[in-house]
């Protein structure tokens, strides 16, 4: 993979909350664990996040206001030389391909405009509209607030605990959560939650799809990222090549909800999946990046 080095990092998509002391006392540290049990348990809460639709979606809304971050000192940093050498100026501009993609793709396969939605960059603890989040629940995006949010820190546990390494693991977790934030758009992840209401029986299975549809529009971004381009109309990355896609796909694999199971000593139990199992994951992302068409991600629909 490689990135545009005249490409224009827009800062304006991400929101900087990392320098705001970390909301004040909100949320629950990431408790430095006491022996392996510990270790693990942290780990196991990262991973069911990141895929992570389970926090907040069943929250109580209006947790925590969406307070502002401060740009300045990013701005400064991602409008430098040297600027795709550091690590949150290059997920910002993950976050600027992923949208100049949907601002296409959206209308194009489902006929309805795309509203952007930032990214918001927090350390440690964060306060959102679908309550307080710690580092320790990983990525994840808040449908009550339209933002994605993430601790940058969490891909250096996904390298070190995981061995999910390779840089394109970092923009197809962000192309996860851009893809729950299409679904909120256009209603699948309203309607996912109604049907989990009437039939809660279901509700792991419905979650599953809703995930699994997630990963397979990262997929298909990632077969059109090379096409998306800066607000000057320069080409944003250079090269993806087929080594990135399999780190992606490795990635998706690591973070199925039988590995975790495994990883964490527990019997693989599919009723208790949220997520997708290992192969369900790779399946779908690798299906939206075959097709590069988001309308093929049908994980609700009767051929899935
Ligand atoms: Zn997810």
């Amino acid at each position: 993979m490689e990135l545009n080095e005249n490409a224009r990092v827009d800062t304006s998509q991400v929101d900087d909350r990392r320098g705001s002391g970390g909301g004040g006392g909100m949320g629950i540290p990431i408790p430095i664990g006491g022996g392996r049990g510990g270790i693990v348990g942290i780990v196991i809460a990262v991973l069911v996040a990141l895929v992570g639709g389970g926090f907040g979606l069943n929250a109580a809304t209006n947790g925590g206001g969406s307070e502002q971050g401060d740009n300045t000192s990013l701005e400064q940093k991602c409008s430098a030389q040297d600027a795709l050498k550091q690590l949150d100026c290059r997920n910002a501009l993950y976050v600027n391909s992923i949208q100049a993609y949907w601002r296409t793709a959206m209308p194009e396969a489902f006929g309805e405009q795309y509203r952007p939605s930032k990214t918001v960059f927090f350390s440690q603890n964060v306060s959102t509209a679908c309550g307080a989040a710690d580092s320790g629940v990983g990525p994840f995006y808040c449908p009550a607030d339209d933002l994605v949010y993430i601790d940058l820190s969490f891909y250096k546990l996904l390298a070190d605990q995981l061995g999910a390494e390779g840089e394109f693991a970092q923009p197809y977790v962000l192309a996860h959560e851009y893809g729950h934030h299409v679904q909120d758009l256009l209603g699948t992840e309203a309607q996912m939650r109604r049907q989990q209401q009437r039939d809660p029986q279901s509700a792991n299975a419905l979650s599953v799809k809703l995930e699994l549809q997630a990963d397979c529009y990262a997929g298909a971004w990632a077969k059109n990222a090379t096409g998306t381009a800066d607000d000057k109309g320069q080409k944003i990355f250079t090269s993806i090549t087929e080594q990135d896609i399999s780190q992606a796909i490795d990635t998706a694999e690591k973070i199925g909800d039988d590995a975790i199971q495994q990883r964490s000593g527990r019997p693989v139990n599919p009723d208790e999946f949220t997520h997708g199992s290992s192969d369900q994951r790779k399946q779908w992302f690798t299906k939206g990046f075959t097709t590069g068409d988001p309308k093929s991600c049908d994980t609700f629909g009767s051929g899935a």
